[in-house]
Order: structure tokens, then C-alpha cells, then sequence
């Protein structure tokens, strides 16, 4: 039988990168989108357009991806950010990117649990630094990572005993859609605090999270990895 991978907004960015590196690495990926399917159509992976914060949505994707393999590995991407200063923060903006980014999380790690309990498995949950230090500007979204930091180390410790890691990475400053659209100031600005000078690549991203869902990571859990050229430290 062979081993799944489940990537969640696998359409570009990050989850693009990381749905190539997990083939590489063997897997049999099923990738969600929502809007389209993106780069995903270069790719070896199965497809499957689903919401992350739609229960039912969850539900199918688990089941799509049960009847290609044994689920061994989540990586829960997809995310959204709706900035905006608190005083002007729409009860949308901060709802959806809530129900995203941190409830979407924990629907799919709660339904691929399920699956893994057996057999094991590895999950990586992408954070951002902005969840670890703040974010003028972002604090729907900072929260929303902040929540995603604080579950994976309370979803770590609650099935370690039963072979099951939890991990998460913090990117720093990708390059992809959701960091294009900044201004040229603030892009400058953020690269002063970056101490090796230039921003990432989600393929910098893929190899830690590649790692952290490999055999090779499996005394890691319940870990959150920077991968922001040092940005935070
Ligand atoms: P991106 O280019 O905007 O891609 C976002 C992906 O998420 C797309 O595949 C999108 O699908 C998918 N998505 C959005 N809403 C979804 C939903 N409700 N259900 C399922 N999939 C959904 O973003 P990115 O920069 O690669 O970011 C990927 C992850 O890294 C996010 O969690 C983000 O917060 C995090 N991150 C990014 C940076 C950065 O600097 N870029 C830094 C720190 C953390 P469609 O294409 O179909 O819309």
C-alpha cells in the first residue's frame, strides 16, 4: 500500500513546493485548492478542490485520499491574510482568516488523527514568525498563527505516546502571491530584518518541512522551526 500525503492549498507558493519535494521523496500526494488547481497540473499529485474550513469538505479529502494509501503524512498550508489596522478589522476579515488558517488546521489534523492512530504519522503545520513575535497591521493573522503554534504543541504532547509527531515551521518572508503584493517599502523594510539579506524561497521552506515529516526527524516533536534566514532568533 503506499504512503499518502495530504498538502493542503498545494495550488502555489509554499504548498506548490512542498507538493514537489514530498514526490521526490516517494509519496502519493493529494493536494487541495480551492480557486484552481495552479501549478498543481505539472504535478504527479491527485487533486481535489476543498475548503479547509468546510467540515464536509475535510471529510471528502480524507476519504479521497484513504482510498489511494495509508495516510502518513499532513501538511496543513493553506492559509489566507486580511490585513488591516485592529480599528478598521472587519468581523470578516478576522473571522475568515480565524476559520482558515486555525480552524481549518484543526479540522484536517483532527480528521487524518483518526487514520494515523495505527500506523503513525507525521504532521507539519505552517506558523509564521508573525505568530511568534507580532505584527503591526496583522493581528488576525498573527492570532490565527499564534493558535497554530500553540495546538501543534498541545496536539504533540497529547498523541506522542502513540507515534504520532507534530511539528511546525515559521517562515519568515516568502517570496510568493500572498508576500507580492506588499508594498516596495515594506518589503524593504522587512529585508533589514533579515540578517542574511534576501527573503526566502518556498522551496526553503519544502526541505524543512520535507525533513520534519521524514523518518529522519523521528525524535522531533512538538517543535516550531524559523525558516526566515534569521530573522527571528
Ligand atoms: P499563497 O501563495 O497565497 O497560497 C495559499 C494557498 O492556500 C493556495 O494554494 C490557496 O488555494 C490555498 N487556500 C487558501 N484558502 C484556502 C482554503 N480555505 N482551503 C484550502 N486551501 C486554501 O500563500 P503562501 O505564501 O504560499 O502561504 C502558504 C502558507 O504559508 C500559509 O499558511 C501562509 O500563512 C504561510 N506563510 C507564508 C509566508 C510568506 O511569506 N509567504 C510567511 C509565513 C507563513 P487557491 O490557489 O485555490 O486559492
Amino acid at each position: 500500500m503506499s504512503d499518502v500525503a495530504i498538502v493542503t492549498g498545494g495550488s502555489r507558493g509554499i504548498g506548490l513546493a512542498v507538493v514537489k519535494k514530498l514526490i521526490e521523496d516517494g509519496y502519493v500526494i493529494v493536494a487541495t485548492y480551492v480557486h484552481s488547481p495552479g501549478g498543481l497540473d505539472e504535478t504527479k499529485a491527485h487533486t481535489i478542490r476543498a475548503d479547509v474550513s468546510s467540515q464536509s469538505d475535510v471529510v471528502q479529502t480524507i476519504n479521497f485520499a484513504r482510498d489511494l494509501g495509508k495516510i502518513k503524512v499532513l501538511v496543513n498550508n493553506a492559509g489566507v491574510a486580511y490585513d488591516d489596522l485592529l480599528l478598521r478589522m472587519k468581523d470578516e476579515e478576522w473571522e475568515r482568516v480565524l476559520e482558515v488558517n486555525l480552524t481549518g488546521t484543526f479540522r484536517m489534523t483532527r480528521a487524518v488523527i483518526r487514520e494515523m492512530l495505527k500506523d503513525g504519522g507525521a504532521i507539519v503545520n505552517v506558523a509564521s514568525v508573525v505568530g511568534l513575535v507580532g505584527s503591526a497591521g496583522q493581528s488576525n493573522y498573527a492570532a490565527s498563527k499564534g493558535g497554530i503554534i500553540a495546538f501543534t504543541k498541545s496536539v504533540a504532547k497529547e498523541y506522542a505516546r502513540k507515534g504520532l509527531r507534530v511539528n511546525a515551521v515559521a517562515p519568515g518572508f516568502i517570496e510568493t502571491n500572498m508576500t507580492v503584493k506588499l508594498d516596495e517599502s515594506r518589503r524593504k523594510q522587512y529585508l533589514t530584518l533579515i540578517p542574511m539579506n534576501r527573503y526566502g524561497k518556498p522551496e526553503d521552506v519544502a526541505d524543512v518541512i520535507s525533513f520534519l515529516a521524514s523518518p529522519a526527524a523521528s525524535y522531533v516533536t512538538g517543535q516550531i522551526v524559523n525558516v526566515d534566514g534569521g530573522m527571528v532568533m
